[in-house]
């Protein structure tokens, strides 16, 4: 499904990014304030339209929201809230591939509503475990062209609306081919095995965390599940690690 809308404010937005913010500062930061108002401004040209029924005033009208198809969890401990079809699928890519960050607010209170009516006891077991959040990360050249990494945006959003913490515990030191676009299964698994040969855990010292040994580790999309498990390899073997990914 193609949101015209949205890829239209995204090539829009790509070339505002790429072309003319940069000329105005070569400053990380001043860019992204300078894109916040930005998104606020394109929010007025490209009103928000929903990317179930076209509706506009937001990306996912409750409408479409209600009709999404929650999962259970499955063993051992990992949830996919939903499956991974359209509307969730042409959200995941746009906010993977295109810039449009601020599905991020609208992706996070969609993740606390559905944990919150549909999980709440193993919401309640997370937060009376003082459980920590951490981001998948997105490789430094992939989430600085965009500005930002979505995975770290969207935990970092949805962090206080569930009452837990977050700790961006991993980092990615090498690039891999976007998985999504890898179609048969064994080259996903060698291109992400290759690309978390990489991947450090932060130093010891920065590790605040790290002793608590209770992680959720929070990623949009489980496909092969190949990214997670590197990723869970830099945990101590007797951590306590939830798997919750958008699909
Ligand atoms: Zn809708």
């Amino acid at each position: 499904m193609v949101n015209i809308d949205s890829a239209a404010s995204s090539l829009f937005t790509k070339f505002i990014v790429n072309s003319i913010l940069p000329a105005l500062s070569r400053e990380g930061a001043r860019r992204a304030e300078g894109l916040k108002s930005f998104m606020s401004f394109l929010n007025l040209i490209f009103p928000k339209t929903c990317y179930g029924c076209g509706k506009s005033g937001r990306y996912l009208c409750l409408d479409c929201q209600s009709k999404l198809v929650v999962r259970s969890i499955k063993p051992p401990q990992r949830l996919a809230l939903f499956r991974y079809h359209d509307p969730i699928k042409a959200i995941i890519h746009d906010l993977k591939f295109e810039f449009v960050s601020d599905l991020i607010p609208e992706l996070a209170l969609l993740m606390s509503r559905t944990l919150k009516s549909k999980f709440p006891h193993l919401l309640k077991f997370w937060q009376a475990g003082d459980y920590v959040l951490v981001p998948i990360p997105l490789h430094p050249h992939r989430s600085n062209w965009r500005g930002f990494n979505q995975s770290e945006a969207l935990v970092k959003e949805l962090s206080p609306l569930i009452s837990l913490k977050y700790e961006n515990l991993l980092v990615r030191t090498q690039d891999t081919i976007p998985q999504t676009s890898i179609k048969d299964k064994l080259s996903r698994h060698t291109n992400i095995t290759h690309a978390f040969s990489m991947i450090k855990c932060l130093p010891a010292g920065r590790q605040g965390s790290m002793k608590n040994g209770k992680y959720i580790l929070v990623d949009d999309v489980y496909t092969t599940g190949s990214t997670i498990k590197s990723a869970i390899t830099c945990f101590p073997k007797d951590s306590d690690i939830w798997i919750l990914t958008l699909a």
